[in-house]
């Protein structure tokens, strides 16, 4: 009997009708099979934007990649109207909302297979749609990028300090092109991450084919922030001007940017000790005590249960908290980082 094909030799299910080699502007779609009830050849389009003109390196920039993150799914609508293709040298290419359908419902995971697309990469040929769509920005997109930027924020659950944010990367020269990027963006924070499990994200795929890839984490709450949307508008602008690809003067932010991270992971995460309602006391980006009060979980399956008080293990400026008050048991509630130097990681 004959061996089926290799996945890994067949290209992407997922086809575009636009050409990343041709000069100008184009507005296009990505096609996403999606077989429904009245079409068995049924694709879900997604909106792709290039932007090509001259010479010069190529930047991928995606934002939705969870459907209740909207700072940066804004930010890159605005962007794809307002450049002028005249004013490039090289190659923009935008997805705004890179999970469309989870953009469409504001959740975080796509309501076709229930999957968070930030956690199912490098992707699948033959998998589920956000595997698919995965398997083709692993396989086509990130192939011809030199930088990549995925915009986040908090989401519905979370608040996060204002931050660009890249991993720790075994390689120095990587490590240290990563944050040159955030430094190039100018946010208040560039957090380098060591997190407890990243195997499917985005950006360590991107990490793994060595692209320069950057994050970033601006507030979140279910909303579109007033300072958040300006601070990335202004940050993918920085960064696009720094390489050249776009013209125009850096906007230098007043305070330079603070490198942070994870000092101690045994103390910088805490974790619900069980299910309910959580009180977070603090927002993202504020600076807390050791032994400070985090919060209170209270337990709406039992009335006469005091709440239960969350502390704080270690000083520092707080990351990330879960502002939506629903949480289960394990739930990292918050995370606390601490300024790093450069030496301290190695670059
Ligand atoms: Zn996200």
């Amino acid at each position: 009997m004959r061996q089926l094909p290799d996945p890994a030799t067949l290209p992407p299910r997922v086809r575009t009708d636009v050409d990343f080699e041709k000069a100008g502007k184009q507005f296009g779609h990505m096609r996403v099979p999606r077989a429904h009830t009245h079409s068995g050849l049924g694709v879900i389009g997604i909106p792709i934007v290039a932007i090509k003109n001259g010479s010069g390196p190529t930047f991928l920039l995606t934002a939705g990649t969870h459907g209740d993150e909207y700072d940066g799914q804004v930010a890159l609508l605005n962007l794809a109207r307002e450049v002028d293709p005249a004013r490039v040298q090289g190659r923009i290419i935008i997805i705004p909302s890179l999970d469309l359908p989870a953009v469409e419902v504001g959740h975080r995971l796509c309501p076709y297979d229930g999957k968070d697309l930030n956690r199912v990469f490098p992707g699948n040929r033959l998998g589920s749609f956000t595997e698919m769509l995965a398997d083709y920005v692993t396989r086509a997109l990130l192939p011809i990028t030199d930088y990549n930027m995925d915009l986040h924020t908090g989401g519905t659950y979370h608040d996060t300090a204002f931050n660009t944010c890249s991993h720790f990367v075994d390689d120095p020269k990587q490590m240290k092109a990563n944050i040159d990027l955030g430094v190039a963006w100018g946010a208040p924070y560039h957090a380098v991450l060591r997190e407890i499990d990243h195997t499917n994200s985005f950006m360590t795929t991107a990490d793994h084919l060595g692209v320069p890839a950057l994050s970033c984490e601006f507030g979140g709450l279910s909303r579109i922030g007033n300072e958040s949307l300006a601070e990335i508008e202004r940050g993918v602008r920085n960064i696009l001007k720094f390489h050249g690809v776009l013209d125009g003067k850096i906007e230098v932010p007043a305070t330079p940017t603070k490198l942070v991270g994870v000092k101690d992971p045994t103390t910088a995460l805490s974790f619900a000790p069980h299910g309910g309602l959580f009180h977070a006391f603090n927002k993202g980006g504020d600076w807390v005590e050791k032994g400070q009060e985090a919060g209170r979980i209270y337990d709406f399956h039992d009335p006469s249960r005091p709440p239960t008080v969350v502390r704080y293990s270690q000083s520092g400026c707080l990351w990330a908290v879960h502002t939506g008050p629903r949480v289960e048991a394990f739930d990292v509630l918050s995370i606390v980082m601490n300024e790093i130097d450069r030496a301290e990681i190695g670059i």
